[in-house]
């Protein structure tokens, strides 16, 4: 029986993962999102549940003492995990999963799950992504710096990834993504990106 794959993608916050990742979803019906629990407050448009699994402190925590995490981080001050029943009841299904995790989570993946594809969407430059960040007008400027400098951190790690992808054209980025799960698909018996 096959079991489904992991694709994990990370990106400095702000170089358009999220609208990549939706675009990749919206293509197939084999891979679907992998949803993160986090300690951090929800933005405007966000839903529990949907883009995160909300938590209380007192709820992550309980999440790691039962030990329910596949990884779990500290981002920009607040903590992030992947939970495992979110991969491993679809990837025993067949079911291809996105993980969007930091750099650090990622390589915590890696280790548990070696087959694991590390994909890192890269911004076409720094100035460029802070242009980004500040556009997006959801963060104070000291928050646009911390992720900024946290960005420098996550280009140095995605050295060790699989795949690097400059998010410059939205359609070439999602067609390259495309690509790489295509080819891994095949690889592994399936053809899921129409
Ligand atoms: P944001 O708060 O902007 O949604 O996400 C901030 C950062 O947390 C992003 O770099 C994102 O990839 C990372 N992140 C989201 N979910 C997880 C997770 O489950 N584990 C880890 N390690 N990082 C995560």
């Amino acid at each position: 029986m096959k079991i489904g794959n992991i694709y994990i993608i990370s990106g400095p916050s702000g170089v358009g993962k999220g609208t990549i990742i939706a675009e990749l979803l919206r293509l197939s019906q084999d891979i679907e999102l992998s949803v993160s629990a986090t300690t951090r407050k929800k933005r405007n448009g966000e839903e529990d549940k949907k883009n995160y699994f909300f938590l209380s402190e007192s709820d992550f925590s309980d999440h790691i003492e039962k030990n329910n995490f596949l990884e779990w981080c500290d981002v920009h001050q607040h903590r992030y995990g992947t939970l495992k029943n979110e991969v491993e009841k679809r990837n025993e299904a067949g079911i291809d999963v996105i993980l969007e995790i930091d750099t650090k989570g990622a390589f915590k993946v890696k280790k548990q799950k070696p087959d694991a594809i590390m994909i890192f969407i890269m911004p076409p430059s720094l100035e460029e992504l802070r242009k980004r960040l500040e556009n997006r007008g959801s963060e104070k400027r000291e928050i646009i710096e911390k992720r900024l400098n946290q960005a420098e951190i996550e280009i140095e790690d995605s050295k060790d990834y699989d795949f690097i992808i400059e998010n410059n054209i939205i359609s070439e980025t999602k067609e390259a993504l495309e690509s790489i799960i295509k080819d891994k698909s095949q690889a592994t018996g399936d053809n899921h990106v129409n």
